[in-house]
């Protein structure tokens, strides 16, 4: 849908690249599909960063299905570079490597404070539950005492 629409505007009007390059699209315009009239940032950016006779290259040397992919790509790296002249997509690339180090670094530390958290409620829970079980055995004993008693007592007052 989207290449029949850029090839209706390529025969109405020339595509953003031939327009730029001050040239005729033809109707099997190699820009056309990828870089319709209406989007002309797209196109400059990426000549200004490639060079228009290595795009048209680079498209001519992939199969159709890959060319859609490979100007998004191409375009994406291209506005890197205009933001950032020195590092492109590397900027962003490093910036993200960076939050990453600094987030498996705080995921580390919540870790280490999850596995010190459970060593101590262990430590809290311990003692208490001895506690439990030495009541236990002493309410059982009780319960020994008073049913002996009983005995006793139905023993000798028949
Ligand atoms: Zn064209």
């Amino acid at each position: 849908m989207k290449e029949s629409s850029g090839r209706k505007q390529g025969v109405a009007s020339p595509c953003a690249a031939c327009k730029l390059l001050r040239r005729r699209c033809t109707h099997d315009c190699v820009f056309s599909p990828y870089f319709p009239a209406d989007e002309p940032h797209k196109f400059a950016s990426v000549h200004k960063v490639f060079g228009a006779s290595n795009v048209n290259k680079m498209l001519q040397e992939l199969p159709e299905h890959q060319r859609g992919d490979a100007v998004s790509s191409m375009v994406y790296e291209a506005n890197a570079r205009v933001r950032d002249p020195v590092y492109g997509c590397v900027g962003a690339i490093s910036s993200l490597q960076q939050q990453i180090d600094v987030l498996q670094t705080q995921l580390a530390y919540a870790q280490a404070e999850v596995v010190h958290m459970r060593m101590r409620q262990l430590e809290n829970a311990s003692p208490s539950s001895r506690d439990l079980q030495s009541r236990r055995a002493k309410s059982h004993f009780n319960m020994d005492m008073v049913v002996d008693q009983d005995n006793m007592d139905t023993s000798l007052w028949p």
